[in-house]
């Protein structure tokens, strides 16, 4: 046995959960994606997807998406800078600029692609990239690939993060990246107090819209749009969460844009979105401009079980999103009481390290537009149950 296939034999930490009949990853599901899915002949209620807008079955997308594969086919053999390019992918960035309010936007294959070819092509080798550090392991991810010296700060804290731009020299460029709404957390990047230190300090900010996109701002524009700092930002977004698809963006300023699209390894080394993904998103980017109810519903139901959970004595941190983490704070439980919710018709998603600090283990529920309050109070009862029974909260 080489010496790689012996280390590699003795990762065995996802055998350890299955012998326990806890481990929570990788469960099929035999349906669409929706408030309810399909999985081992059961009806699940889903409270771990990212489908903001319950858009990911909707007709009109579908159809979109279909009329996309017969008219251009199924790929595009090739990358956005070469032979890969669409009318499709042109006509969507110039609605997702004008959309979120920018000169110019690229489409990518992916969100993570997004983040992995921006964050590292921008700066250079004398320059700072700074980071929230509950930051997207896609942004984590371009920031290593970059040159520049790499900076973070504690999660939200803005005199940590004050700290951190007192160490740059001031002449270098200073790049600050956050996720807009944290992904596992719920809760919101300080964008005003940013923008304010930005501006001292002669930086610039990078802001995720993954998780803001659909559901913050004017018609869901997101959370720059949310502050009224679009202006004061590039922005990424993508398309796996309120768009009911696959890819992703970034949009900016026209000479941002003009470097990225020459530059920006993951957007001209990779085949760009296929033609199906590409109709899809741009039809459920129609649905959010014209279906303002969708939003509406959405922040009702999140309100609505926001007020259940806290009521029912979950401790549910700082959100302020559709995204509620429940925290449980200890691995092993959260492993279990993802695999009791599951035994009542429940799909949560566990969250331990990486994805949070390990004293923070969560659960993470996630509500969409199309959740009924019946679900709701059906999901509260039974999690309540099952956190008791593990005397997570009592
Ligand atoms: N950024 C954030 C904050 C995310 O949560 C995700 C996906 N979980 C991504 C980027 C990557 O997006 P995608 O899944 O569309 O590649």
């Amino acid at each position: 046995m080489g010496l790689l296939q012996d280390k590699l034999s003795k990762f065995r930490l996802p055998q350890l959960y299955m012998e326990r009949g806890v481990y929570p990853y990788f469960r099929e599901i035999d349906s669409h994606q929706d408030t309810e899915v399909i999985m081992d002949g059961k009806k699940v209620l889903m409270f771990g997807s990212n489908s903001y807008m319950g858009l990911t079955y909707d007709e009109r997308i579908i159809e979109a998406a279909v009329a996309a594969t017969r008219k251009y086919g199924t790929g595009c053999a090739g990358s956005r800078f070469l032979n890969g390019t669409l009318d499709l992918h042109v006509q969507l960035e110039k609605e997702l600029a004008e959309f979120v309010g920018k000169d110019d936007a690229l489409v990518y294959s992916t969100g993570f692609t997004v983040n992995e070819g921006v964050v590292s092509c921008l700066t250079d080798r004398n320059d700072y990239i700074i980071c929230d550090d509950r930051d997207h392991a896609s942004i984590v991810d371009g920031r290593r690939l970059s040159f520049s010296t790499q900076l973070k700060y504690k999660h939200n804290d803005m005199e940590a993060l004050e700290k951190e731009l007192q160490k740059c020299k001031p002449e270098s460029v200073k790049l600050i990246v956050v996720d807009g709404v944290f992904s596992m957390e719920g809760d919101l990047a300080n964008l005003p107090e940013i923008v304010r230190l930005k501006d001292k300090y002669n930086a610039s900010i990078m802001v995720d819209e993954a998780h803001g996109l659909g559901v913050f701002g004017r018609d869901g524009r997101g959370v720059c749009d949310h502050f009224g700092l679009t202006d004061q930002v590039d922005v990424m977004g993508t398309f796996s969460k309120s768009l009911a698809s696959i890819g992703g963006f970034v949009a900016a300023d026209k000479d941002t844009i003009n470097w990225l699209r020459h530059n920006s390894r993951s957007y001209i080394f990779s085949a760009s979105n296929t033609p199906a993904a590409t109709a899809a998103a741009r039809a459920a980017l129609h649905i959010l401009k014209s279906e303002p109810e969708r939003r509406e519903n959405l922040w009702k139901i999140t309100n609505y079980a926001l007020d259940c959970f806290r009521q029912a004595g979950f401790e549910i941190g700082d959100t302020e999103s559709p995204i509620i983490p429940l925290y449980v704070r200890d691995t092993d439980k959260t492993f279990e009481v993802t695999k009791l919710a599951f035994d009542e018709g429940i799909f949560i998603n566990p969250v331990i390290p990486p994805a949070c600090a390990p004293q923070d283990t969560l659960v993470r529920v996630a509500l969409m537009a199309t959740h009924t309050k019946e679900q709701v109070d059906y999901a509260v009862d039974k999690l309540t149950k099952c956190f008791k029974k593990l005397e997570i909260i009592k």
